[in-house]
């Protein structure tokens, strides 16, 4: 990795104290250094010192309770978009385009206004039908008003972006305006039309995470966005992009995200550190493309933080794992406090923290992906 060659940054921070030094240490090379073994070994030199020793034994372990922590002052609604914001007023990225259900704009409104942004508001078309997700769960979105915020540093590029969006529909446009790279921006406009679905004759839209997945062979932690949807959703900023990334290692997309963690470690030091941890944890994946409509998800997998692979397709880890997206599979949901995971030629066999086991059958499942963001493998293992 070429972040081995970078020297670490510590200068750049206004807060010297050595946990905020680390952390961002961490996060800006992340490529070398554990963040939580850095830690440990600081507290180890240093004595354990109340507040270090409360980081480290909340790093990754339980990454909800560290976000409200940090994000406190934050509408719980955009904490996790806290970090494209910024990026956009820092003027790393053009724009930012947000999601939120009508009862939560005012609070969110009020904030971003006290942050200086240029926002535009438009309501999210009734047509829009949700056709990435299970039938059941576009009901339940359609049932309910949700409004785009775009966000800039001047309200005409703010407007822009709206105009874009709902008067011209050029996402092409729309893509490149809100920063995203011109590889990815092609991938996803190319892909993402929706298609129907001949058994249901119910309209589908491509899965853009499975058609990255499928076009990898390598895989970095800045490409991995599949925390943004998964329990932790709206805990804090749980990706350093806001784009699909047309592979899991495009170089564009690394850069961006790059750019992203290092404003990250200079706003939010302690939570870059979890960030890195988590996105860094193997992914086991399952793509929908095969499944039934009543569970078509793109983001269905588990993420296995601080997990260990001990061979014959098996992992361990003392923390409980991530579920990603809406948990449901053709072959069952994914059970709470996953702590192992044994992939076979038949069947995954999922172990929680008591030891309960739950059987799926990969007939019903598809084939199993491992997206290694740690050695940088992506493997298709069933
Ligand atoms: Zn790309």
């Amino acid at each position: 990795m070429p972040d081995k060659f970078n020297p670490p940054r510590r200068t750049f921070l206004s807060n010297s104290s050595k946990v905020v030094a680390g952390a961002s240490l961490a996060a800006v090379w992340p490529g070398k250094l554990q963040a939580t073994q850095w830690l440990l070994a600081e507290a180890a030199a240093t004595g354990p010192s109340h507040a270090v020793m409360e980081i480290v034994s909340m790093l990754a372990a339980r990454p909800a309770e560290l976000g409200a922590k940090v994000f406190a002052d934050v509408p719980l609604p955009l904490r996790s978009s806290m970090l494209q914001i910024q990026s956009v007023l820092v003027g790393n990225k053009p724009g930012c385009r947000l999601s939120l259900w009508v009862q939560e704009l005012q609070g969110a409104i009020e904030y971003l206004k006290g942050l200086n942004c240029a926002i535009v508001i438009a309501q999210v078309p009734p047509s829009q039908s949700y056709a990435q997700t299970s039938l059941p769960r576009r009901q339940l979105l359609k049932a309910m008003p949700r409004l785009r915020v775009y966000v800039a540093k001047s309200l005409r590029d703010a407007k822009r972006l709206e105009k874009l969006e709902n008067e011209r529909a050029d996402y092409r446009a729309l893509g490149l305006a809100l920063g995203y790279p011109s590889c990815c921006v092609d991938a996803a406009v190319n892909h993402d039309q929706n298609s129907v679905n001949e058994k249901g004759r119910v309209a589908r839209q491509a899965n853009l995470n499975a058609i990255a997945v499928s076009v990898s062979s390598a895989a970095d932690f800045r490409c991995n966005q599949f925390l943004v949807e998964s329990e932790l959703h709206n805990a804090a900023p749980l990706s350093a992009i806001a784009h699909y990334p047309c592979k899991l290692d495009c170089p564009e997309t690394v850069a961006l995200g790059k750019a992203a963690l290092e404003l990250s470690a200079r706003k939010w030091p302690i939570w870059t550190v979890t960030l890195c941890e988590l996105l860094r944890a193997p992914i086991v994946y399952w793509s929908d493309e095969s499944w039934p409509a009543d569970y078509w998800d793109e983001y269905c997998g588990l993420a296995l933080i601080e997990a260990r692979n001990i061979g014959g397709g098996e992992w361990n880890s003392p923390l409980p794992a991530i579920r990603l997206g809406a948990e449901q599979t053709p072959a069952g949901p994914l059970p709470q406090s996953v702590v192992s995971v044994k992939i076979g030629k038949k069947q995954v066999l999922l172990r929680n923290a008591t030891g309960e086991a739950s059987s799926y059958t990969v007939q019903e499942l598809g084939p199993t992906w491992v997206l290694n963001w740690r050695d940088g493998k992506v493997e298709k293992v069933t």
